[in-house]
């Protein structure tokens, strides 16, 4: 925890600790306000959270009146995690209410990082001590897998998977015959992230679905976003989240930007819980997201 704590903390410092730097002056006067505003403009906070969070602080700094470096910094902790939802859920609802496994599945456009974070996702719950069984219905790139079986024996976890260009939804339904064959605790599905039009997605993707739910209903459909794609990244959200009802989103490279201000954007656009982070590519590189560290990264 400390080592993803300190990762995150590198590529967020500037935001934080602009941030701070900029609220600390001693003459909060117009010209700093604006340099606050774009500070989280340009992390990808988005506007109308951005112009929220300067009114709070304007209002807060004032009623405060004279202020000490603590007192600034604990104001801009309070606000900034209150800007993130601390109350929502981020569970990451594996556990089946009937006798079947778990089914979680995983859903983005190709190169956010599906593979591999369903891949490190096999990994938390292995080591959580349940059982898993990966479903490589990302049929559309021809090494997802090979990567994602590649997975699946560093971790422990049984692969099935079809012919390459095989249909996605066959795999899935595999893949879930197999977990209940097994008396698997979770079955992850990875699938393909194919945005060539939005009818191709949605057949696809609401196959794949339906195909699954004849076992029994689906407790999770993570969205995974890359967080360097900023604005793009959310149009791409915005479409997943008309073919899927997203339960959670993956923010992935979070440790290749400093613009960690997409997590309160995106989760205003969906209106679900960023649930994970991505910090790396590496098999431990994967963290519950909690708005009281985060910040604490951020703002050192
Ligand atoms: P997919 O096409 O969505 O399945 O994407 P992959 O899982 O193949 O990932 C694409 C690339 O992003 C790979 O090189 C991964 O190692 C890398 N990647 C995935 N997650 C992260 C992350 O959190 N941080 C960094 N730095 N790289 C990541």
């Amino acid at each position: 925890l400390v080592r993803l704590r300190a990762r995150l903390a590198r590529s967020q410092n500037s935001l934080g600790k602009g941030l701070l730097t900029l609220l600390s002056r001693e003459h909060l006067d117009e010209d700093t306000w604006e340099e606050i505003e774009e500070t989280l403009l340009t992390a990808d906070v988005g506007v109308a959270p951005t112009q929220e969070l300067v009114e709070r602080l304007r209002e807060r700094v004032r009623v405060l009146g004279t202020r000490t470096p603590e007192e600034l910094r604990g104001l801009l902790r309070e606000e900034l995690v209150a800007l993130l939802g601390p109350e929502l859920d981020r569970t990451v609802h594996t556990e089946s209410p009937s006798d079947v496994p778990g089914v979680v599945m995983v859903v983005g456009v190709n190169g956010t990082g599906k593979t591999t974070t369903t891949g490190k996702l096999a990994r938390v719950l292995v080591a959580d001590g349940k059982s898993v069984v990966l479903g490589a219905a990302d049929t559309f790139r021809a090494a997802a897998a090979d990567q994602l079986q590649t997975w699946g024996e560093r971790v422990g976890a049984r692969t099935v998977r079809g012919p390459e260009g095989g249909d996605p939804a066959s795999i899935a339904y595999d893949a879930v015959k197999e977990g209940i064959a097994e008396k698997a605790d979770v079955v992850l599905i990875d699938t393909a992230g194919r945005l060539h039009t939005k009818t191709g997605l949605m057949d696809e993707l609401g196959k794949v679905k339906r195909v699954v739910e004849k076992h029994g209903p689906l407790d999770e459909i993570l969205l995974v976003l890359d967080a360097t794609t900023g604005q793009n990244g959310l149009i791409q959200a915005r479409v997943f989240a008309e073919v899927v009802d997203i339960t959670g989103i993956v923010l992935t490279k979070l440790d290749g930007t400093a613009k960690g201000g997409i997590v309160v954007a995106v989760q205003r656009e969906l209106g679900v819980p960023v649930k994970l982070v991505g910090l790396g590519e590496g098999p431990d590189d994967l963290a519950p997201f909690e708005p009281g560290a985060f910040v604490d990264a951020l703002i050192g």
